[in-house]
């Protein structure tokens, strides 16, 4: 009897332990992000804290995803010497990736929807990377990874791998690095932990990380919002994974025109709609809480948070709410923060200021 045998192109050993190397380094050279407590006078009894996701070296949450997903890559042999790096994204993630393929040494090319934010694409080019557009938001996917196969190339794909590119059962994940930093407060133990969703993969990290450590964080619950022209919702409704929609997300980073394989409805406790409008002017009213300016879909996770706050505070239960600040402010001063483009897009950010003025006195959204 004789065996088969075949063997494969030999890979180069040598440059991906060297690319591991590097993103190793890196990550041990930085810091973690800080745990900011929102401290407004109407909350009494609930405490209300910001993990602060701006502070990355690439400017924002996509900083983990881009880390976990070149690991992966390279781990998997997907990503191998000189192979150029594709992606479909709506900003965020292309500047990190663009960061770690600097780092690597690589080509990276991002397809984006026509219409992002032009601060992104001059930081995807400041690393390097070479920015395509597409109209419809639906077609960035099959863009990028068109590209992949005429380069030769890797199409990172952050929609399908985000959930599972990340180390959910801890290596200083997102929910570890908060849960850990929760550890001295009243209320260690947070009553909610508020996130919104783009790839998923945040949500899904913490929701996951949640029931492995039930018996310390049981009790905590996972709410994730959503914004206007997006399918996550009426999915998480409905069960329909087949949803589209037509208009992209106006809330850059989250929102998603498909149902992405990286939600994992199963580990979210409940979700919130937020209107546009209202993730926008919770973002103009943080600025003067904090100091600076966030993006707007930190406005998305504050205005859930301050609902369910509400709702705590009504039942007079006592306890704490987590949520997170997702990228800086400064990536959109000619959209959220531009009176001009905001009437453009018929958005009135007026009602609603008043409405978490109100808030700030009372502790009631009304
Ligand atoms: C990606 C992103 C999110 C959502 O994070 P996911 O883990 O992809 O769901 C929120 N805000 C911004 C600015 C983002 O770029």
């Amino acid at each position: 009897m004789s065996t088969a045998d075949f063997t494969a192109a030999p890979q180069d050993h040598d440059w991906t332990s060297a690319a591991v190397a590097k993103i190793e380094a890196d990550f041990n050279r930085s810091a973690d992000t800080h745990l900011i407590k929102l401290n407004l006078p109407c909350l009494d009894g609930v405490d209300l804290y910001l993990k602060d996701e701006s502070t990355h070296p690439s400017g924002s949450l996509k900083h983990r995803l881009a880390r976990s997903l070149f690991l992966y890559g390279l781990c998997n042999g997907w990503i191998t010497k000189d192979s150029p790096i594709t992606e479909a994204s709506s900003g965020s993630t292309a500047i990190s990736e663009g960061y770690f393929a600097r780092l690597l040494g690589l080509p990276f090319i991002a397809v984006m929807p026509a219409g992002t934010a032009a601060e992104k694409v001059a930081q995807i080019e400041f690393y390097g990377g070479e920015c395509r557009f597409v109209d419809e938001p639906g077609a960035i996917y099959a863009e990028a990874e068109r590209l992949a196969e005429d380069l030769g190339g890797h199409y990172m794909d952050q929609f399908t791998f985000a959930e599972r590119a990340t180390d959910w059962r801890g290596n200083n994940n997102i929910a570890e690095s908060m849960f850990a930093q929760m550890g001295r407060e009243r209320f260690a133990l947070p009553r909610w932990v508020v996130v919104s969703a783009g790839t998923g993969g945040t949500a899904s990290t913490i929701g996951r990380f949640i029931r492995y450590r039930s018996g310390a964080f049981g009790q905590t619950q996972l709410c994730v919002v959503d914004p206007e022209n997006s399918v996550f919702f009426d999915f998480y409704r409905t069960g329909d994974r087949g949803l589209t929609t037509e208009r992209g997300s106006r809330i850059e980073g989250i929102g998603r025109p498909r149902v992405e394989p990286s939600f994992l409805p199963t580990v979210v406790d409940r979700m919130i709609q937020v209107p546009d409008a209202a993730s926008i002017a919770t973002v103009w009213w943080l600025e003067t809480i904090l100091g600076r300016k966030c993006g707007a879909s930190t406005g998305t996770n504050l205005y859930g948070a301050l609902q369910l706050i509400a709702e705590m505070l009504e039942r007079g239960e006592r306890g704490s709410v987590v949520t997170m600040i997702c990228d800086p402010g400064e990536r959109y001063l000619d959209s959220y923060f531009d009176r001009d483009w905001l009437a453009a897009e018929k958005l009135d950010i007026a009602p609603c200021l008043e409405q978490l003025e109100g808030f700030s006195k009372t502790g009631k959204l009304g």
